[in-house]
């Protein structure tokens, strides 16, 4: 009882601390969104890093620059039915955007032609409403670079797609305090992303090690929403999963502390969180609602992804 007294009152400390924090740091979000206005700019440093002579910036209409996607994140904060491949939803062609996603880069089991082509099927379907998709394969750029290569040869094919190049970065954190378990293990997402960025590169190259093979290698959530902030629109995946997987015992003070952590690893940037996540039926409702409520107290905007890691562009497996 009187450690249920503790935590509690700890979380609401925490709680308080953070909306604080949070409106100051809504202050300095302009020098930010400067950056962000130009997609263009951001298609031309494509085209230009990728060194590859043949490619131009007029195939890649598909590519979804980080303003873009700031924008349709923000615009769909409280549309979860755009995410929900419900049968009906998907008759209707409700259902229009998936921002995560794996392919055989890394532990999905479709190639990704084959998940393109599918998605590029379902899109030409609902058209001319797009469908907004991302490839966020595990500790890897290269799918980003595959993506740019696949439209460079053949944009017509998937011009009703809208695609942001994007990565999953494995984070861990913890212990904190007693309650806490001993590690947490932490998603990342990164959206608009340049998959030719030297210092992704590097980091990724290091990683994959000698097989030059994706795997499970994290680092510390706090290092990796540093260097991912530069990089692209990072967000936290799937939050409602770690607090099973990891043993968490209480979820309330696990959510407040790291969407605090969150805000104050990368104060300036866009903030979201897979809110209305399709594979939380096996999760407790009660953290779901948790997770909604109190991404709105911390001002991040919820998204709503279907993580395929299957055959299927609908299901996760
Ligand atoms: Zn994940
Ligand atoms: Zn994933």
């Amino acid at each position: 009882m009187r450690k249920k007294l503790i935590t509690s009152f700890l979380a609401l400390f925490l709680l308080c601390i953070a909306v604080l924090l949070i409106y100051c740091c809504n202050l300095f979000t302009i020098t930010y969104k400067i950056h962000l206005k130009d997609d263009i700019q951001y298609k031309n440093e494509l085209v230009k890093s990728s060194k590859n002579p043949d490619y131009t910036v007029d195939k890649l209409k598909s590519i979804m620059g980080p303003y873009e996607i700031e924008e349709f994140i923000k615009e769909n904060d409280k549309n979860p039915e755009i995410y929900t491949p419900s049968e009906d939803n998907l008759k209707k062609g409700i259902f229009n955007a998936n921002f995560h996603a794996h392919t055989t880069n890394s532990d999905g089991k479709l190639e990704l032609t084959e998940y393109l082509d599918l998605a590029a099927e379902y899109a030409n379907k609902i058209a001319p409403k797009p469908f907004y998709i991302a490839i966020t394969d595990h500790n890897t750029v290269k799918s980003g670079k595959d993506v740019i290569d696949i439209l460079e040869k053949n944009p017509e094919k998937y011009k009703n797609l809208k695609i942001a190049l994007g990565l999953e970065v494995y984070s861990e954190m913890g212990p904190v305090f007693k309650i806490l378990s001993d590690k947490i293990h932490i998603h990342l997402l990164a959206l608009g992303i340049n998959p030719y960025d030297e210092e992704l590169n590097e980091v990724f190259k290091k990683i994959r090690g000698k097989d030059d093979k994706w795997n499970y290698t994290s680092r510390s959530f706090e290092s990796a929403i540093k260097l991912m902030s530069k990089k692209g629109l990072i967000g936290i995946a799937h939050p409602a999963r770690y607090i099973r997987y990891d043993n968490v015992c209480h979820y309330e003070t696990y959510i407040d502390y790291l969407f605090l952590k969150y805000w104050l690893s990368a104060p300036n940037n866009l903030k979201y969180t897979e809110g209305y996540y399709q594979s939380y039926d096996v999760e407790n409702p009660e953290i779901i609602e948790y997770i909604k409520k109190h991404s709105e107290i911390f001002k991040i905007n919820k998204t709503g992804d279907i993580d395929n890691h299957g055959k299927s562009l609908f299901k996760k497996i």
